[in-house]
């Protein structure tokens, strides 16, 4: 670094010399350590984020073809969809977090992991900016660069306020295991509060009532656990106020779970009445303060407030300042989401890809593919097609898109098409080509946003890992598996998502599930079935086994109740 007025040689890297330069200036006047590979022998790969997508993609990665390197400012892995259980101490906090090393020691090579934040991406110099997340370090800094060949990027999302006012100040999120465990305390200080002698009965009510903003699967399991945590334990501890306790959902939209199907859906409210959880369907909320939540009803206009000991904001993710800064540089700025071809490989950037909750597959992109493919197919300029030539794009379409093959086996299809006959007499298709690609986009399909859930990044992370595996292989053989007539070919088959199902827990050792073929399961059995998926699905035995160990010792015991 020409700057440098210090140097320090860190440690070797299979890759070649690490070394790390201090005292060199950086933004904000801080220094910046520059982790930097001399001649490296293997590609340089930089993963950001140890989330779901992160760890699939690391879990399966063949780390022997790449000098792996990992920034995340936790070195933990947290399977999220326990966090509401952690809220109300179902579950333990470090019962379902993994660290980030026992991952990578069972991987047999190296993966450097540096507990830090990426700050900025430097598209044009492959580069990413990091602070650490801990205090300095002895050499008196703590930001460092790294180098990339390939970057993936997998930081998530972060919660969404709506630039509500009061919300960031006033109100508890459900993202991370700290919020699920500042959440308990507050909980607990909520009820202790309202034991104190001297207060009235409205402000006990007040400390006692609890607000969630935000109906979907999160807001709703975390409801559900707060009346099972109030009905099943603390009324039994603090039994003079055991009256007094309310929970209220607030939803925008006309029902909760909407994501689901009606069934679940109408079942959820049904059920939240009769354990007494107020439901406030087409409401708004437009301001919070440390006492009062104030809302406007969708339907008439009219503003309301209420009184609040607690609220917890649960209405969506929104992308993190670092994406969207990477946006502007690769001319993404006026997008909402980071958007990837179907390949997760950024729009605009050939090496690098983003994956789960901080990317979405393009819509407009795909359309635009679509129209690509048929003006290839369109030899002519004629705007008709042969049967066959139509036969070859639909496989295309169908290679790119596999979720449309359904749809494409449809009589739909014809409905674009016109049959006509050419001048010798043959069979040509006329085809409108804008029809076909808004008959598409009304398919239920891949080819409009997948949902941020850990089902999609999880299944982005192992896709990801499959075709850097593969890399090598593919570029002895460049041709790839498929030709595809816009765009050349492709080393690899597109990302296809797999709809595993969806769980909605509902309190009372109920749930609700919709699985694969528009299945639709309610009740206590559904229950029992969470309870296996969940178990199964933890990434390591250690925290399968402290899981199973938290549900066996609350159906004994009880939740804990100390606010620690
Ligand atoms: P994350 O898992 O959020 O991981 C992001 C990673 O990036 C983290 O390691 C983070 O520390 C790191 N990071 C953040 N900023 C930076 C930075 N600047 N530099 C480097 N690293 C950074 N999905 C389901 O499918 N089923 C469920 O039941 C379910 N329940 C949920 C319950 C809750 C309470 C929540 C919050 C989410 C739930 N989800 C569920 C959604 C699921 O958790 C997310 O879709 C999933 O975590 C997305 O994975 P990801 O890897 O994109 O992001």
């Amino acid at each position: 670094h020409p700057s440098a007025s210090k140097l320090f040689v860190i440690s070797s890297l299979s890759s070649g010399v690490l070394i790390a330069y201090a005292d060199s200036p950086s933004e904000g006047g801080k220094s910046v350590v520059e982790l930097n590979q001399k001649v490296p022998q293997k590609k340089r790969v930089v993963v950001l984020g140890t989330g779901w997508a992160g760890t699939s993609f690391l879990k399966d990665l063949d780390i022997s073809s790449y000098d792996v390197q990992v920034v995340s400012p936790r070195n933990y892995f947290a399977f999220t969809p326990l966090l509401p259980s952690v809220t109300c101490g179902t579950v333990e906090a470090r019962s379902i977090v993994e660290p980030v090393r026992n991952i990578i020691k069972k991987r047999n090579g190296i993966i450097n992991f540096w507990e830090a934040e990426c700050l900025k991406i430097d598209q044009a110099n492959g580069m990413v900016f990091c602070r650490s997340t801990i205090d300095e370090n002895l050499a008196g800094n703590n930001e460092f660069s790294l180098q990339y060949d390939y970057l993936v990027i997998a930081i998530g999302a972060q919660v969404n306020t709506f630039n509500t006012s009061g919300v960031l100040e006033h109100c508890h999120f459900l993202k991370e295991v700290e919020d699920a465990q500042r959440i308990r305390r507050t909980v607990i200080d909520c009820f202790e509060k309202a034991v104190l002698p001297g207060l009235t009965e409205e402000e006990r009510k007040t400390n006692l009532h609890f607000v969630v903003v935000g109906g979907g699967p999160t807001g709703i399991e975390f409801a559900a656990e707060l009346h099972d945590f109030v009905h099943e334990d603390l009324v039994k501890i603090y039994p003079s106020v055991k009256d007094l306790v309310k929970i209220t959902m607030i939803q925008s939209g006309d029902h909760i779970l909407n994501s689901f199907d009606e069934r679940i859906s109408s079942f959820a409210e049904q059920k939240f009445q009769r354990d007494g959880i107020q439901v406030l369907t087409g409401h708004r909320v437009v301001s919070v303060s440390d006492r009062l939540i104030n809302m406007r009803n969708k339907a008439t206009g009219n503003d309301d407030s209420i009184p609040h000991g607690m609220v917890v904001w649960s209405t969506g993710v929104g992308t993190r300042p670092v994406v969207k800064d990477f946006m502007e540089q690769v001319g993404q700025g006026n997008r909402r989401v980071l958007a990837t071809d179907e390949w997760l490989r950024v729009k605009g950037c050939e090496n690098v890809y983003a994956l789960g909750d901080c990317a979405t597959v393009d819509q407009k992109k795909i359309m635009e593919d679509i129209s690509e493919i048929f003006k290839a197919a369109d030899k002519d300029n004629s705007g008709t097609l042969t049967i066959e030539e139509f036969q070859d794009v639909i496989e295309d379409v169908i290679i790119r898109y596999p979720q449309v093959e359904l749809y494409l086996k449809n009589k739909h299809l014809f409905d674009v098409a016109d049959l006509l006959k050419d001048t010798d007499g043959n069979d040509r298709l006329e085809v409108d080509i804008e029809g076909f690609k808004l008959a598409l986009s009304h398919v239920d399909t891949q080819t409009k946003s997948l949902p941020a859930t850990a089902q999609v990044a999880a299944q982005q992370g192992a896709y990801l890992s499959r075709c850097f595996n593969i890399w090598e292989k593919c570029k002895d053989n460049p041709e790839g598996p498929r030709k595809f007539r816009s765009g050349g070919r492709h080393e690899f088959r597109p990302f296809r998502y797999r709809h595993l199902g969806q769980f909605a827990p509902l309190g009372g050792e109920q749930a609700a599930a919709e699985l694969p073929g528009d299945w639709v399961s309610i009740g206590h059995s559904t229950q029992w079935l969470w309870y296996s998926v969940y178990a199964s699905k933890q990434v390591s035995w250690r925290t399968r086994f402290l899981v199973i160990g938290d549900w066996s010792r609350r159906y004994i015991f009880g939740r804990d109740s100390s606010r620690i």
